[in-house]
């Protein structure tokens, strides 16, 4: 297992300031359905047994990024409580919704957010492309939730074994050595050139190359949303938390990364 930027300890968070605003109806409205107790009774309760907490109560990134590590627990260890999957919960979500989190994660059909952070509906906002690379069009997409939905944290999540930065590796190595790339029947050129500054940021480390490449691109992610112009006023202003993270198939355990 490789290490690169990966750390056994998760960062201390910013905490988030965002208001609900408009949500605090939506989120009454759920408690009210909700079988937790909420609050610090709901945490003991989460960590203990399969049961989730109220996530749609949850305010501070510190706190929204702990519900969603404690629901990769059960899922890592096949106690996914599967909350907010009920026609209530749709039905409260109508008029409106206040996702707690945006995901912004790779199109592999085995990272499904919403199973590997065992979420229910309305819980996380989620944009998938493949590898998590972006471009204007998409990093709008990841930003709609944090900018207009006042989500106060935004998570950028890798994977092992990611089918398109193995390509974009393969590809961008056999050109280095002056070799043609290997014929897939496809052709991923916007990937590639995309998943090119992860590449080199990933020559200079040890280990293998692909995982090293992996958490790079997390971490380039992370760093070019923290200055999109929808979001690095709520960086700067600690109403947003960008972090990075991978997942592990083997696993199915969600990794904090430096970023
Ligand atoms: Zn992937």
């Amino acid at each position: 297992m490789k290490s690169l930027h990966v750390s056994g300890n998760r960062r201390k968070l910013l905490t988030g300031t965002a208001s609900i605003g408009a949500a605090s109806a939506l989120v009454l409205a759920l408690d009210a359905c909700s079988t937790d107790t909420g609050g610090a009774a709901a945490s003991e309760t989460a960590s203990t047994a399969t049961e989730a907490p109220d996530f749609k109560s949850l305010e501070t990134a510190e706190e929204i990024w702990d519900a969603l590590l404690e629901g990769n627990r059960r899922w890592a260890a096949g106690e996914s409580a599967h909350p907010g999957a009920d026609a209530e919960t749709r039905q409260a979500l109508v008029e409106g919704q206040a996702p707690r989190a945006a995901v912004f994660t790779c199109v592999d059909s085995r990272v499904a957010p919403e199973l590997v952070f065992d979420t229910g509906v309305g819980d996380i906002m989620v944009t998938r492309t493949a590898a998590n690379t972006f471009d204007p069009l998409v990093s709008e997409s990841v930003s709609y939730g944090p900018a207009a939905l006042d989500a106060p944290l935004l998570v950028v999540l890798g994977h092992q074994k990611c089918g398109a930065v193995t390509a974009a590796h393969d590809a961008l190595a056999a050109a280095e050595d002056g070799e043609e790339a290997e014929d897939h029947g496809y052709e991923l050129p916007e990937i590639v050139a995309s998943l090119t500054p992860a590449y080199e940021a990933a020559e200079t480390e040890s280990g293998d190359p692909v995982d090293a490449m992996i958490s790079a691109n997390v971490a380039l992610t992370v760093q070019a949303l923290k200055e999109h112009p929808n979001l690095a006023e709520l960086v700067a202003d600690g109403a947003l938390t960008v972090v990075g993270a991978v997942y592990s198939l083997e696993t199915g355990a969600v990794t904090e990364i430096e970023a």
